[in-house]
């Protein structure tokens, strides 16, 4: 039977069939190292509770292994195999120097108060704490489905208090707040990224032509959003206010809400937060069959909820020509195959949503540098640019214009520093996909593929390396 993990592995057997890998390292960089599994129990609301939580470790081929722990009621040992393998290929796919990993808890976090879920978070900290899968040099988390960056501070906090003499303790975990070393734009960014990854599709007109878009411009291109988290509040958000997108559907987990001259993303998120769900949004029509909107006439669908939401039963019958993949797997193998039949383009979940990662590198460099970026430079580049003014100035004679000297004037904030970098990965690692998606000696059969290859080719090169 097809699986999460069996899914990622067909993925990963497809691309290295190709390879020119020493015998065995495919498997080797294939299988899941380890994964923990801890049960520990809880006192609430009066009993003991107890919980299941994973810790798995696809690859430690560098070091620190880093991976998002998610708090969901049908989490298992399987998917979060799948999920730290993807890790594993998408920061090598980004040339991060991490492994890969990734958590879970099985646990609905809605049924939980604030406090429970606080002392319920500690209680697993302290597990994967005592085990070894959590600290800046070996296991690093960040946020995932159902956790924010409240609960990677309750992490923080509870290494801080085991490790006290830990100097780089703070970088044990990312996606933290700014309040607690966290990192202007980390909340942001896998929604950035995925914005990022859209631009340099429609940049690229040879590509956005195989979707059958004459490329360019985003502006009026109709998005279906399913999951309106994290994630998929700021892709929508981004799409429509900077690039002029309509979002003319929003799946939520009680169905969808339509409105085809494009909703308005923040009244939809002040509904959702409100209420728990989009019924009873005053702009748009409602429909509690949330998964039958993934069919919707569209130019581009974003899966930014949950995986294997689109699968054999409606491959079929999706109507967009470009699907982003901002949640992890949302595609099946086989209904990756029938949408590239039907000339349906994907990004790929490790590209697409690599966004959150990557900002989460710079906020763990931060941490261990222990210095917010831009510190020594800002003042110094705000002088340098004021005598460059007053030397055009005495130049020309002519006043440096006031419309330009705020941005001219002002020095590098941490925020556009980690927007730029962050523009600057998903821009370059987009141009290395494209090009080895049209190469024309040896084109990779698709978007997913070229960015497996990219991705297995480096692990290899580690692994040769240190001699494996
Ligand atoms: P989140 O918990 O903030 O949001 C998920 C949203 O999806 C919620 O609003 C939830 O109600 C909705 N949802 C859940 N099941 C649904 C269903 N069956 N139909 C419709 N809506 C549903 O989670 P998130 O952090 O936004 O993560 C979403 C996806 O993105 C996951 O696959 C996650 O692994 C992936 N991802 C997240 C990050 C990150 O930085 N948070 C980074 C990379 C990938």
């Amino acid at each position: 039977m097809s699986s999460f993990l069996k899914d990622v592995e067909s993925q990963f057997d497809n691309v290295v069939a190709s390879l020119d890998l020493p015998e065995g390292l495919a498997e080797k960089i294939r299988v899941c190292n380890a994964t923990y599994v801890t049960r520990f129990g809880v006192r609430l609301r009066g009993k003991i509770h107890t919980f299941t939580g994973w810790r798995a470790v696809h690859s430690t081929h560098q070091n620190p292994a880093k991976g998002g722990i998610r708090y969901s009621s049908i989490a298992d040992q399987d998917e979060v195999e799948a999920l730290a393998a993807l890790m594993t290929y998408k920061c090598a796919m980004l040339g991060l120097p991490f492994g890969g990993s990734k958590g879970a808890l099985k646990i609905d976090p809605s049924k939980w108060e604030e406090n429970e879920l606080e002392k319920i978070t500690r209680r697993f900290a302290q597990e994967l704490i005592r085990h070894g899968f959590l600290s800046s040099g070996m296991n690093v988390p960040a946020p995932d489905m159902g956790t924010n960056e409240q609960t990677m501070m309750w992490i923080a906090d509870e290494y801080r208090r085991l490790k006290p003499d830990d100097i780089n303790g703070m970088a044990c975990v990312t996606g933290k707040p700014l309040g607690g070393n966290g990192i202007e734009g980390r909340t942001e960014a896998t929604g950035r990224g995925v914005q990022f990854a859209i631009q340099a599709f429609f940049e690229t007109p040879s590509d956005a032509s195989k979707a059958g878009f004459s490329g360019g411009d985003l502006h009026g291109r109709s998005v279906v959003i399913q999951g309106l988290g994290n994630v998929g509040y700021h892709a929508a958000k981004f799409l429509s206010k900077e690039d002029g997108c309509l979002i003319t559907a929003v799946i939520e987990r009680d169905g969808v809400v339509r409105n085809t001259a494009g909703l308005d993303i923040e009244a939809l998120k002040t509904h959702v937060a409100a209420t728990g769900g989009v019924h009873g949004f005053e702009g748009g029509s409602y429909d509690p069959e949330g998964a039958r909107a993934l069919e919707d006439n569209c130019d581009i669908l974003i899966p930014a909820a949950m995986e294997r939401v689109i699968h054999c039963g409606n491959a079929g019958a999706i109507n967009a020509r470009l699907v982003v993949e901002a949640a992890n797997g949302p595609t099946t193998y086989e209904a990756d195959q029938k949408l590239r039949e039907r000339g349906v383009v994907i990004i790929p979940d490790i590209y697409a949503n690599a966004g959150g990662v990557a900002v989460s590198y710079f906020e763990w460099v931060k941490n261990l540098t222990h210095i917010p970026f831009g510190l020594m430079e800002r003042r110094y580049d705000e002088k340098g640019h004021r005598t460059l003014a007053r030397s055009l100035e005495m130049m020309t004679g002519q006043a440096f214009p006031k419309e330009a000297e705020a941005a001219f004037f002002q020095g590098r904030r941490e925020i556009d520093l980690v927007r730029s970098g962050l523009d600057d990965m998903m821009r370059s690692t987009y141009a290395e996909l494209s090009r080895r998606w049209n190469d024309p000696d040896d084109p990779a059969r698709d978007l997913r593929s070229a960015a497996y290859t990219l991705s297995i080719n480096r692990i290899a090169e580690a692994y040769k390396a240190i001699g494996i």
